[in-house]
């Protein structure tokens, strides 16, 4: 048993949710609920960053007060929790809750140290939150501007705007101190950065040399949002200080409570975030973790960016409501959204979601592939076996790659999160399925149904067939769990020792094509003799 803490970054809340935050947090979820059901104490960590610049100035374009303008959109992140089924332990607002304020200052003054204070004139995106050297711009001898974006020399790379030109006096944090231990932590593999390439990229980062960041603002261009440095009231806590802080905060850091734990004890902190925000959690936060003398996470998994119809998700663009992962999921079910964000976007590379593409999953493997399946299954047992499973037998001629799909799915499963490779890992829950369609239309059950001499084949057919069901229940719960319950309880005999009656287990989102896909021989759901 391995103790894990899994956290998710905690956005802005300058905008609603887009279905680009659903991504991660499904991730989460689903490494959350694999461990759990493998018996591991698990704590699953999400919230929103309410302290940041981008919130106020959002804010003030919207002629609504910081506060309530805040309060509504960390409302909308907060829904999300049920909109898609996610098993959050602990959800944390830092603008809100009490443990945050308190064990930021800490933090700080652990850090002390490692403070300064330093004039700094500086070209700032508030996008990003973060200074920008010329070269780091777009069009900047040190970036590389994919050719599909029109060029703006001296842009944000990240958010295509010109930033400000900044003169202020600002606390700056050491960093340059940490370049030796990093690349020792993170090359050793004692902080796993995956996939490897966002690895190389952070070594690559620490070897181009460190440079000390500053980690407060005025407080005055902060609009007074924010955390005041303890002993310095002009000035507020630069916002990633203070959002990183969270991973801890939420943990009762520095104060007598038993969370602290899942930071403090031997187990697993694995952080999951997009690449756009790799530096800061894989220099930046390990380099405060070291000043402030506690441990640095385990694991850091890195995933790219969601485009919507070829185009980058905008929160604020025309439609962006349509994107919501609220609305989705209102509009085809959570388990749709989960399943279309776990099987197609892969480990690297950015992936394109459409409306279309998250049908057409859900109808071809989810209702047909999966759901027909089960309720095919339960009817043809019901019909020829009176609702009773046959005992578990040889496997039947022809059934060898469907029993092996499902002796191998619990480890390839396994195998592939432990990789972060999500669509590794469903693509193994969809083997069983795949398999088990092959395998009913070779035996063709309802033939041996009509043969008395073959009734102990048509038991091992139907017994194989009922294990492949089992399976998918069981397998398929870390990524849809609530699906994952409704096939378990279709494989599970009442009292009376039968199978209930097949009731359709996913829904179809597009009305079936009357093209000549169907198979000719398909047990209709809901025929079963006892029904
Ligand atoms: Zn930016």
């Amino acid at each position: 048993m391995t103790a894990t803490y899994i956290t998710t970054t905690i956005p802005y809340v300058n905008a609603r949710p887009h279905v680009g935050h659903a991504l991660e947090l499904v991730q989460a979820d689903v490494l959350a609920r694999h461990r759990r059901g493998r018996g591991d104490p698990v704590r699953f960590q999400s919230g929103t960053d309410d302290n940041s610049l981008k919130n106020v100035l959002a804010a003030q374009a919207a002629g609504v007060g910081v506060r309530e303008f805040v309060d509504r959109n960390a409302e909308a992140f907060l829904a999300l929790g049920d909109a898609l089924s996610l098993s959050v332990d602990d959800f944390i607002r830092t603008s809100r809750d009490r443990r945050h304020r308190p064990g930021v200052e800490r933090f700080w003054r652990a850090c002390a140290h490692d403070l300064y204070q330093k004039r700094y004139e500086g070209l700032y995106c508030t996008g990003c939150e973060q200074f920008y050297t010329p070269a780091e711009l777009r069009g900047g001898s040190g970036g590389s501007s994919p050719p599909e974006l029109a060029q703006r020399d001296g842009c944000c790379p990240e958010h295509e705007t010109e930033p400000q030109q900044v003169s202020e006096e600002n606390w700056f944090f050491r960093l340059s101190r940490y370049a030796v231990p990093l690349r020792e932590a993170i090359s050793s593999g004692r902080l796993r950065i995956e996939p490897a390439g966002r690895r190389n990229e952070v070594l690559a980062f620490i070897d181009a040399g460190l440079a000390d960041f500053s980690v407060s603002r005025p407080a005055e261009r902060a609009a007074g949002w924010g955390i005041p440095v303890p002993g310095d009231p002009g000035q507020v806590i630069y916002v990633w200080f203070d959002a990183l802080c969270n991973y801890v905060t939420a943990l009762d850091y520095g104060g007598e409570g038993e969370a602290w734990r899942w930071w403090g004890g031997d187990g697993d902190r694995i952080h999951l975030l997009g690449k756009g925000v790799l530096r800061f959690h894989a220099v930046y936060w390990p380099a405060m973790l070291l000043s402030a003398g506690l441990p640095l996470p385990t694991a850091i998994f890195v995933h790219d960016y969601l485009t919507a119809g070829g185009r980058k998700i905008s929160k604020s663009a025309a439609g962006a409501a349509a994107l919501e992962p609220a609305t989705l999921a209102a509009a085809y079910g959570a388990e749709a959204v989960r399943w279309w964000l776990l099987r197609e976007v892969p480990r690297t590379g950015d992936a394109d979601f459409t409306v279309e593409r998250l049908t057409a999953r859900a109808d071809d493997e989810l209702a047909h592939g999966l759901g027909n399946l089960v309720n095919r299954v339960v009817a043809m047992i019901r019909r020829y076996r009176d609702g009773r499973v046959p005992g578990a037998g040889p496997v039947p001629p022809g059934g060898e790659e469907l029993a092996a799909a499902i002796g191998q799915a619990g480890d390839r499963i396994g195998a592939a999160l432990g990789e972060f490779d999500f669509r590794q890992a469903t693509a193994a829950v969809w083997a069983i399925a795949d398999e088990a369609n092959r395998f009913v239309n070779r035996a063709r059950p309802w033939e041996l149904a009509r043969d008395e001499d073959a009734a102990a084949q048509l038991d091992a057919v139907l017994g194989l067939l009922a294990r492949a069901c089992s399976a998918l229940g069981r397998e398929l719960a870390p990524f849809l769990p609530d699906a994952a319950a409704r096939i378990t309880r279709q494989c599970t005999p009442g009292q009376d020792g039968r199978l209930p009656a097949p009731s359709p287990v996913f829904r179809r989102l597009t009305p079936a094509s009357p093209g000549p896909a169907s198979p000719p021989a398909r047990v209709p759901a809901g025929s079963g003799t006892a029904g």
